[in-house]
């Protein structure tokens, strides 16, 4: 057996002021906001599951953070994009739909990062509209040789990505509709018949967190996954605002 060093770095935690450069839809429920600002010097983000905060202005005038991958940082051009996937209700979410050039937001961290080695066999990457942005930039992120497969949960096949990357990815998109959401069936369908390739895997797992839950334990009671190389959160919990689940033994 290979060893395989999941690795955990802390971050002295830094709150930025930037400005939004730019608004645009990445698919028609998935709002791309880009970042910019002299304070964005020295932004890091290790991994591909690392998360800022975004401070954004809550209904009753109070400041509300949420959680938001960063999901493209280009030092060179001084950017930060973030995906917003789109849902009925939220202030993180009303704050991206009406996001223009030139307004002013604040962001702190990534306060951590989990360094998951390209040392595995494959990659199994399952997750809904929330995950997206990270299992995208993993994938790009992801150097040549790596096998990766993933499998997400959309509303539809107008919703589906395409990444540019040097691994052999294969795309498994399964279609709910976003009232069903919180229900891990479509995920589990897939999982279900899938063959995972021999060697060693690793799996990560993000969505609502009663369906990141579910899918964890399908896979472990049914293929008798390694605990330990398997990382599962709750990105969303149905009904909770700002919730995080990490679903971790
Ligand atoms: C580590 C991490 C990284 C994340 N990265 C991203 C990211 O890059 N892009 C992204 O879009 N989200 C991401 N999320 C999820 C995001 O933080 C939540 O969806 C968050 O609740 C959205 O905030 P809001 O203000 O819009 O809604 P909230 O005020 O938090 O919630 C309001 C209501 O909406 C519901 N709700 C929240 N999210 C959803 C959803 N997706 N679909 C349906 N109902 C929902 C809640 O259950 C609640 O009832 C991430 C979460 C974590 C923990």
């Amino acid at each position: 057996m290979t060893e395989h060093r999941i690795t955990r770095i802390r971050h002295e935690i830094v709150r930025r002021q930037l400005v939004v450069r730019e608004v645009a839809h990445v698919t028609p429920h998935m709002l791309r906001v880009t970042l910019e600002g002299s304070e964005l010097a020295g932004f890091s983000s290790a991994s591909a599951d690392d998360h800022i905060k975004l401070f954004v202005p809550g209904a009753d005038g109070e400041i509300e953070r949420r959680d938001y991958t960063p999901r493209r940082y280009d030092a060179a051009a001084g950017t930060l994009a973030i995906d917003f996937a789109m849902h009925d209700a939220g202030p993180a979410t009303l704050w991206a739909l009406q996001a223009k050039a030139g307004d002013a937001v604040e962001i702190a961290g990534p306060r951590g990062s989990t360094l998951i080695p390209w040392s595995f066999d494959w990659y199994l990457l399952v997750g809904d509209e929330t995950a997206l942005p990270s299992i995208g930039r993993r994938i790009e992120e992801a150097p040549a040789g790596a096998r990766i497969i993933s499998i997400i949960a959309v509303t539809g096949p107008d919703e589906r990505q395409m990444f540019a990357t040097k691994a052999e990815h294969s795309a498994i998109w399964v279609y709910r509709p976003a009232a069903l959401a919180d229900g891990p069936g479509v995920m589990i369908a897939a999982l279900a018949d899938l063959q995972f390739p021999e060697g060693e895997g690793l799996i990560w797992v993000a969505a609502e967190a009663k369906v990141a839950k579910a899918v964890k334990q399908h896979i472990e009671h049914s293929r008798g996954h390694l605990r330990q190389w398997m990382k599962a959160s709750g990105y969303w919990m149905k009904g909770i605002a700002d919730a995080h689940d990490q679903l971790e033994d």
